[in-house]
């Protein structure tokens, strides 16, 4: 890939923005107020924009390797708190997607270095629901399980943060818990049942009464 070609496309896409709108940029220069905080994998094959007709301002996003919300993550739980806190977005996203290579990593009995520590909360989510994923006889379907369940627990994880816990209470958020069907292109809904889940730990890990 020649690295100009990104110049060129970039001088092109300039000239499209400015022919829609000439205020394109002095709008876009102006103050953020995004509705939707995205939290996906870095996965190249997974672009948030393009995918679901996002335009710049609309969505504050965060990615790493498996869509992870990691409660020792300095660089997630900044982002979460910001949009939640200052932000004030109305929805808190968290995609992952079929045929993760993170998932699958942590899948493997392998040492992997730096990643150990990273993937291990993935394992953590398999031992979670081991009964549910050893009971899957194909892979394939079992892989695609543990893409679903991560999503499940990394917004269990979500919750668990005290400015989650507040906005939900006063009703100023929601959370959405998706995938992206890599080999069809749809965007899953999984339709969590928050209310549920969030009868079953807050006992726990409830911050406010
Ligand atoms: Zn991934």
């Amino acid at each position: 890939m020649d690295i100009e070609y990104i110049f060129e496309n970039n001088r092109q896409w300039i000239a499209d923005k400015l022919k829609k709108d000439p205020e394109y940029f002095k709008k876009l220069s102006g103050e953020q107020s995004p509705e939707i905080l995205y939290i996906g994998c870095s996965d190249s094959r997974v672009t948030t924009g393009d995918l679901m007709g996002i335009e710049p301002g609309d969505m504050f996003v965060h990615r790493n390797i498996a869509n992870m919300v990691s409660n020792t993550d300095l660089s997630a739980m900044s982002v979460i708190n910001y949009a939640v806190s200052y932000l004030k977005v109305k929805h808190v996203v968290i995609c992952g997607h079929y045929n993760c290579g993170g998932v699958k990593a942590a899948m493997q009995s392998k040492d992997m270095g730096i990643l150990n520590p990273w993937l291990r909360n993935i394992r953590d989510v398999y031992r979670l629901h081991k009964d549910e994923l050893n009971a899957i006889e194909f892979e394939e379907q079992k892989y695609n399980r543990l893409v679903e369940l991560n999503v499940q627990e990394q917004c269990v994880n979500l919750i668990k943060t005290a400015e989650v816990q507040k906005a939900l209470l006063h009703s100023q958020i929601t959370v959405h818990g998706w995938v992206f069907d890599i080999h069809t292109g749809h965007i899953i809904d999984m339709k969590i049942d928050f209310n549920k889940i969030l009868k079953d730990i807050m006992e726990i890990y409830r911050l406010e009464s």
